[in-house]
């Protein structure tokens, strides 16, 4: 593994600065005390505001306002808000991302791979725009009409993560906006900056289609603003992207207003190898998926069930891809590893590398800090594969840095058992050229996740499928497929053009 040079905290904040300027943030309005850092280097980011409770109300009680505005702009003329939206997303793309890549640390192809995702899901709702499709049913009476409509639904609450610091807040927004519904955001207090940059670029949008300035606000606190959102009876949805811990929390106190929820939480993503597999395509989706983003995506590999026959011929070439990772500035070309968003992060890792040791694991390669010398308050680590002899509850459990537990099969049945045998369900793979493995692995008794993959790894999803998971990651699900339904209210309208008045049921009364 070789680790590059880095930039100095001062390179970090003009390219900050530069970009958000880009972006149109007005840097007067939104700093305030509240320290920011960069990843890359530990150093300090500009200070941003921090919203208060009565600001945060006054927040909700606008986009309530500009909800009843909204929901009556006929549904396409909604999608030329975002059909805008992603023309500046096109044009700031590189901007964009030097905002994500300065503040969450992602490599430059993966933090331009974020923005694309964002322009991705407005071109996929201002399509969708025109098809909030609701059924026609026959009614069993005659001379009667019945059918479905939908509806906005109010103010849409985000809560988001810090991995993906702006594309989860536009599959919510671009979806919500076409729908009616106006957004009030709160991301992660160690990505701010990132949610003033892309959230200037929609006020940007909404300015020159002419759209109700209320439709949008960002929340700039800690866990507190998120929990009034979670409280606040006028949020008509909660989407809320996290760790398990999190929606734990959100979870009951939102059911318990009665309030709508839209769960994204942690993975412990597994992929099974099969004799068949592809060996070369194999090794280029598990390192991708295991290393990529340094270990911190939701659908993140986490552990590989390989067959017993190829672990020893499949781990030493993992291994080997591992040592070839370079590791550092993930502004440089070169880079595939940047650094881990904080300490606790980096505690959380070693952490889990000794309680895997104590199980009996054997660390093949990986989990040393690198770089430490060139920036103290920098978190870059070797990322790590560490043969198990069994699935443990340290591999049961999501730990959100780079770590790859490695097992073996037998048999089918037993890997799909092992495979499932985690609390958490959002991404999984089977890397087969055996059709009926393949197909059992899809089936109802195989993977028993939210996204099941063949021979591709457990990272990268595509913004037309929709994209959420089960069991613990929450259920919920966001951008392509029917996910819009999420973000709406279906109403049951009988109209009856007969004249005569017949009950459902042949019922008499009167
Ligand atoms: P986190 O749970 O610490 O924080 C996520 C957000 O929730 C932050 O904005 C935080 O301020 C807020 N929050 C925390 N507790 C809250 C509470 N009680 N009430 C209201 N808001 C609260 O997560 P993180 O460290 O930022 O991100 C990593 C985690 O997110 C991982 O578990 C990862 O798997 C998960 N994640 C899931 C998805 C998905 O789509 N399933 C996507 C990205 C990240």
């Amino acid at each position: 593994m070789t680790a590059q040079n880095l930039p100095t905290g001062e390179d970090i904040n003009s390219l900050l600065e530069k970009s958000l300027l880009a972006c149109g943030v007005d840097l007067d309005a939104v700093r305030g005390d509240y320290p920011t850092r960069s990843p890359l280097t530990g150093s300090p980011l500009l200070s941003v505001r921090s919203d208060d409770h009565s600001q945060i109300d006054a927040m909700i009680s606008e986009a309530q306002q500009a909800f009843l505005t909204w929901r009556d702009v006929p549904a396409p003329a909604r999608g030329a808000l975002v059909k805008r939206w992603a023309e500046l997303l096109t044009e700031h793309k590189a901007d964009l991302a030097n905002v994500i890549t300065a503040q969450a640390g992602k490599i430059t192809s993966e933090a331009l791979g974020e923005v694309q995702e964002m322009i991705d899901i407005c071109d996929l709702a201002v399509g969708q725009s025109r098809q909030l499709f609701g059924k026609t049913m026959p009614s069993e009476r005659p001379g009667h009409r019945l059918m479905e409509t939908w509806h906005p639904l109010g103010v849409v609450g985000v809560i988001s993560a810090f991995n993906f610091p702006a594309a989860v807040w536009s599959w919510n927004t671009a979806l919500a906006l076409v729908c009616g519904n106006t957004v009030v955001w709160k991301p992660s207090e160690n990505a701010q900056l990132t949610a003033l940059a892309a959230d200037a670029l929609l006020a940007r949008a909404v300015r020159d289609v002419g759209a109700p300035a209320g439709l949008h606000h960002v929340v700039c606190a800690e866990r507190a603003g998120g929990e009034q959102l979670v409280d606040d009876e006028r949020v008509a949805l909660l989407s809320a992207t996290g760790s398990v811990r999190m929606g734990k929390e959100v979870a009951p106190r939102v059911a318990g207003r009665f309030g709508r929820l839209l769960l994204e939480l942690g993975g412990n993503n597994g992929a099974i190898v099969a004799p068949s597999a592809d060996l070369d395509l194999t090794v280029r989706g598990v390192v991708f998926a295991a290393a990529g983003t340094a270990g911190q995506r939701c659908t993140s590999l986490r552990r590989l069930i390989v067959h017993e026959s190829i672990a020893d011929q499949l781990v030493d070439r993992i291994v080997a891809a591992y040592r070839t990772l370079s590791i550092g500035n993930p502004l440089d070309d070169g880079t595939l590893v940047g650094p881990l968003i904080n300490q606790a992060s980096f505690e959380g890792m070693q952490k889990a590398l000794e309680q895997a040791r104590a199980d009996g694991g054997d660390v093949l390669v990986g989990g040393s800090r690198v770089l430490a010398d060139a920036a103290e308050e920098a978190y870059y680590v070797e990322p790590a594969v560490v043969r198990m002899p069994a699935q443990t509850e340290v591999v049961r459990a999501e730990t959100f840095a780079p770590i790859l537990y490695v097992m073996t099969y037998s048999d089918f049945d037993e890997a799909i058992e092992l495979h499932n045998g985690v609390p958490q369900g959002l991404s999984s793979a089977v890397f087969t050229n055996d059709q009926a493995e393949a197909e059992r692995f899809l089936s109802s008794g195989g993977s028993d996740c939210g996204i099941a993959n063949v021979n591709i790894g457990t990272s990268g999803a595509e913004i037309g499928g929709g994209f959420g998971g089960e069991k613990e990651t929450g259920g919920g699900r966001e951008s392509g497929s029917d996910s819009w339904r999420a973000y709406m209210r279906p109403a049951t309208n009988t109209v009856n053009y007969s004249g005569e008045l017949p009950l459902a049921q042949g019922v008499k009364f009167v």
